[in-house]
C-alpha cells in the first residue's frame, strides 16, 4: 500500500478495512480535528526556527524555509530534505534549506509538526537510522505515531483524488 510500506501486516489490514468501509477520512478527522495558521513561508520559517531553538540549537543555521507546491505530488511530500553545497573560494559551504510540501498548510497541526521535526532532524542526521529517529522523538515524543498517521493522511488524500467520497468506488482502491 502506498506510503505505508514497512508497517506490520496487522496494521495494514486495519487500514484496508477502513478504506473498504469508506471510513479512512472520518477516522483521521476524528483524531485530528485541528487546523493551524502557518500559511506563509515567513510563518513556516518562524515555526521551524522556534522548534530548532528549543531542541537543536547546535545544528547548523537554516538559510531558507518554505512551502513548495511541487512536492505535493504523492510520495515526494514526505522526507524531502535539501542541503545545497556551494563552493565559496576554497571552502565548501553547505546551505541548509527546508522545503515542506504545501499540502501541509491545510493538514492538521500535528502533521505539520511531524514533517518539520523530520526535516530538522536531517540537519544533524542524513540517514533514516536509529540516531535520526531518536532525534525526532527528542523533539516530538509522539513522532512515530504522527509519522504513521501522516502517511495515512497522504494515502487518504490520494484515494480522494482518485475517487472522491460519494463516487462509490473508493472500496476498489484498497
Ligand atoms: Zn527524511
Amino acid at each position: 500500500m502506498r506510503f505505508l510500506g514497512g508497517y506490520p501486516p496487522g496494521v495494514l489490514e486495519q487500514v484496508r478495512e477502513l478504506i473498504a468501509a469508506g471510513r479512512l477520512g472520518d477516522h483521521i478527522a476524528r483524531r485530528y480535528p485541528g487546523r493551524h495558521t502557518v500559511q506563509t513561508d515567513r510563518a513556516l520559517y518562524e515555526y521551524t526556527t522556534d522548534i530548532k531553538q528549543e531542541y537543536l540549537r547546535s545544528a547548523p543555521p537554516l538559510h531558507k524555509v518554505g512551502f513548495d507546491a511541487r512536492l505535493d505530488s504523492a510520495q515526494r511530500a514526505l522526507g524531502l530534505h535539501t542541503a545545497i553545497s556551494r563552493v565559496q573560494g576554497s571552502k565548501l559551504k553547505a546551505k541548509k534549506e527546508i522545503r515542506v510540501a504545501s499540502l501541509f498548510k491545510e493538514a492538521p497541526p500535528e502533521f505539520l509538526r511531524m514533517i518539520v521535526v523530520h526535516e530538522l532532524a536531517h540537519l544533524k542526521e542524513s540517514d533514516h537510522d536509529k540516531a535520526f529517529y531518536r532525534l525526532c522523538e527528542h523533539m516530538e515524543p509522539r513522532y512515530h505515531q504522527l509519522e504513521f498517521d501522516t502517511r495515512l493522511y497522504l494515502a487518504w488524500r490520494e484515494l480522494e483524488r482518485a475517487a472522491p467520497a460519494g463516487a462509490g468506488t473508493q472500496a476498489s482502491q484498497a
